[in-house]
């Protein structure tokens, strides 16, 4: 069957974020050979329509607004809203990220309908479309479908390929007319206190520490390392706790969930709360002195030792490719 589906493209901080593109592909398997309309909400978001373009959405509809320059829910909210009552598409693919998952939920009660959350797979059978999602912290796997109203679904970063980009691709491109008024909130400015220029949540590679790293100076060989894989650190409660790093490198069950190429845990334990986080990476590396330790029960590769002696050597070896 075919069907209209609106994705959302996320702009953060002048750039628009790779999910976006993940998002065409999965609202793809939910459209058939419908159309995707792509929206693009911010100050001046323009010129990222072409690319949404070039990765398959077939229209390109743009809010802009300079209140709409960080994300704020009742902003998007009434961006969103005004889109959806114009278009009335039959989907909603939207990424499962921090504005994803504040943004889903609100559009999902005001459009009175379901939302399927932290998607990891779409497929078709029959009339249908089968949504996989992770339960109970990743231990098992549901899938679910949505019979009646609008299929609406958030999708995990990293988990559904994007189409390959096509520049030949055409499509329209319209500005809306939505008024933005009345916002309860207007974020000026936002001030970082981590410098890391990866995103964690869209990396594809994670070197995470542990208490085993024992200090915030014990961070600075993963971060080397993290440098010359063009990967992002990320960081276990127990290191968060221990004020070796900032809680907005937290990976688990209360902070991030990654889903990596390559992640490579160093001084941790493997808690359930960690594993939550991050037990779907494609590959899992764990050093960890102590050979009992549970990481080794979801790593594919596991070495046994010191990660300060482990992890320059790795670093060295790396810089040689
Ligand atoms: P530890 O368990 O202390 O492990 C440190 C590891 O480092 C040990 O295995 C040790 O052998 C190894 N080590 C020490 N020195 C070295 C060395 N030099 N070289 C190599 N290895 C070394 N935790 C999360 O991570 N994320 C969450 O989101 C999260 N949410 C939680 C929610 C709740 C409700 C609760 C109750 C807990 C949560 N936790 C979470 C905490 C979790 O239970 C663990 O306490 C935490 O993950 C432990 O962190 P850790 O592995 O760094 O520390």
């Amino acid at each position: 069957m075919n069907k209209k589906v609106v994705v959302l493209g996320e702009v953060s901080e002048g750039s628009l974020r790779n999910v976006s593109f993940e998002t065409i592909a999965a609202a793809k398997a939910v459209a058939g050979d419908g159309e995707i309309v792509a929206v693009l909400v911010g100050e001046s978001v323009k010129s990222f329509a072409d690319e949404m373009i070039h990765y398959g959405a077939d229209r390109v509809i743009t809010v802009e607004h300079e209140n709409l320059k960080n994300y704020t829910s009742d902003g998007y909210t009434q961006a969103l809203s005004h889109v959806i009552e114009s278009e009335n598409p039959e989907g909603l693919i939207f990424a499962h990220t921090a504005l994803g998952k504040d943004l889903a939920p609100r559009l999902a009660s005001k459009l009175e309908t379901g939302l399927i959350s932290d998607v990891t797979e779409i497929e078709q059978q029959g009339e249908d479309v089968l949504f996989t999602r992770p339960i109970y912290s990743g231990k098992a796997f549901e899938k679910k479908t949505i019979k009646d109203g609008t299929i609406f679904a958030t999708i995990r970063p990293n988990n559904i390929e994007p189409l390959e980009k096509d520049e030949t691709l055409t499509g329209e491109i319209i500005s809306s007319d939505v008024e933005i008024k009345d916002l309860r909130t207007i974020i000026k400015d936002i001030i970082r206190n981590t410098t890391d220029g990866v995103d964690l949540s869209e990396a594809k590679v994670i070197i995470a520490g542990g208490r085993g790293v024992k200090s915030q100076e014990g961070f600075e060989p993963l971060h080397e390392l993290a440098d010359v894989l063009g990967g992002a650190v990320g960081a276990s409660r127990g290191a968060c706790d221990a004020e070796y790093c900032d809680y907005a490198l937290q990976i688990g069950q209360t902070g991030k969930v990654v889903t990596p190429d390559l992640y490579i845990a160093c001084g941790i334990s493997g808690a359930i709360q960690h594993l939550a986080g991050m037990s779907n990476s494609k590959t899992i590396v764990a050093i960890n002195k102590d050979p009992e330790a549970n990481i080794f029960n979801v790593a594919d590769y596991g070495i046994v030792g010191d990660l300060f002696e482990v992890v320059p050597l790795l670093t060295e070896e790396f810089k040689k490719l």
